[in-house]
């Protein structure tokens, strides 16, 4: 039996990880959280019997508590509440699956106490890669992606020798925007930018994916997760998103994985590594696929992979501070009070007026985040 806390359990995510648990009985959940989604916690509450569930909204956190009175489950809520539920004594594994750097406290406490993580929150390791993966080295923990690039990636190294490797190869759908000029990006609505080609997400990464920032962060996320070099990162856009990315070698030989666009396969593929199990859903039917083309990603149109690429290659605070720009200014768009190409003017100008910190302490990045906030407040 293997005990899994799920940080994030009801979103696009955490619902899919426990789709994973149904199919496989010897999975067990033993926490749970949410931000304020309290009637699906509850649904999920009475299906998986967590011991700990923790809500950040600690007004739902204590409505929640009177609706399962007649249940044996811990109710916590807040931050402490994220930790007490990232930290559980039966854990053995800790989906990490709440979307934005919120995530980097419960992770770092996670790891202190020894759990293994399987990573989909890759804000966290934007932020705090250099803390989160010296601190797992040393506890002796893994970190397991779930990002789906990343998980490619992490198949492909099945093996191999990290010294062996030229590139990584980070694939891109391209977004809803592929082939459009910021001239005609100009008046998109939210609905036109949460409409992915290929994946269904939740609401923040499908603007990611839209403004293609979430490409830049993957470059970070794959920075720390492979300890590779910004310059060996490469991005490519493969429209159909059946290439979920690629590994070259010194010999020239590149290595790609390959799948039906699913998170279940690498949500499933970081709960049991190293072994694999069947899934249930569709396979790449090779007599139907005409083709698979490639482009090179459009940084000047595409300011946000640019910028967050500059952020990776200088490190220090600097990528806090544009994830920090990024995930308030994508709530403000979702909010209607700015425009799409607000986004990436917005995470610029924070960027600009930046005094880089070299090797921040947490303090520091959690201070670097709060003054972003305030400065975006005061334009
Ligand atoms: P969703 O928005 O669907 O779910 C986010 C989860 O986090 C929900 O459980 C939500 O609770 C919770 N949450 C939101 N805000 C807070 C908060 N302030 N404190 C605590 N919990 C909070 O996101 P996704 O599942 O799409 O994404 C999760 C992470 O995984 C992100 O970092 C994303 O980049 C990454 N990822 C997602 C992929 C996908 O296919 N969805 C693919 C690859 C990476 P509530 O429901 O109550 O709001
Ligand atoms: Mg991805």
């Amino acid at each position: 039996m293997k005990n899994i806390a799920i940080l994030g359990s009801t979103g696009s995510i955490g619902t899919q990880t426990l789709e994973i648990v149904r199919a496989n009985k010897d999975l067990n959940v033993v926490a749970m959280t949410a931000g304020s989604n309290i009637e699906l916690l509850e649904k999920q509450i009475r299906e998986f019997n967590p011991e700990v569930v923790a809500v950040w909204d600690e007004e739902k956190a204590e409505l929640l508590s009177q609706r399962v009175k007649d249940l044996d489950v811990e109710v916590c809520k807040g931050m402490e509440g994220l930790i007490t539920a990232a930290t559980v004594d039966s854990a053995d594994i800790v989906v990490l699956a709440v979307v934005g750097m919120v995530g980097v406290r419960p992770a770092i406490a996670a790891i202190n106490a020894h759990k293994d993580i399987a990573l989909a929150n890759k804000e966290t390791l934007v932020t705090a890669g250099h803390i989160i993966m010296k601190t797992a080295a040393e506890k002796n923990v893994k970190i397991l992606p779930v990002d789906s690039e990343h998980s490619a990636i992490f198949q492909c190294l099945n093996g191999e020798k990290h010294e062996q490797i030229s590139n990584l190869i980070l694939t891109a759908s391209g977004g809803p925007f592929r082939n459009m000029t910021r001239d005609m990006m100009r008046n998109v609505t939210v609905e036109d930018a949460l409409k992915h080609p290929n994946w269904s997400m939740g609401r923040k990464i499908t603007i990611d994916s839209a403004t293609m920032v979430n490409k830049g962060l993957e470059i970070i996320e794959a920075k720390w997760l492979f300890d590779m070099d910004i310059d060996n990162i490469r991005v490519v856009v493969q429209p159909q998103s059946l290439i979920h990315s690629m590994v070259e070698f010194v010999d020239g030989g590149i290595m790609a994985q390959l799948g039906t666009p699913d998170m279940r396969l690498p949500i499933q593929y970081a709960l049991f590594y190293p072994d694999r199990r069947n899934l249930s859903g569709e396979r790449i039917d090779f007599s139907k696929i005409t083709s698979i083309n490639f482009e090179i990603p459009d940084m000047d149109n595409f300011r946000g992979l640019y910028l967050a690429r500059e952020a990776g290659k200088a490190g220090g605070s600097l990528p806090t501070v544009m994830n920090a720009a990024n995930e308030k200014a994508v709530a403000m768009f979702l909010n209607r009070e700015i425009g799409f190409l607000d986004i990436t003017d917005i995470i610029e100008k924070c960027m600009d007026r930046h005094q880089n910190i070299d090797n921040p302490s947490l303090e520091d990045i959690l201070s670097v985040e709060q003054d972003t906030y305030d400065y975006i407040d005061s334009l």
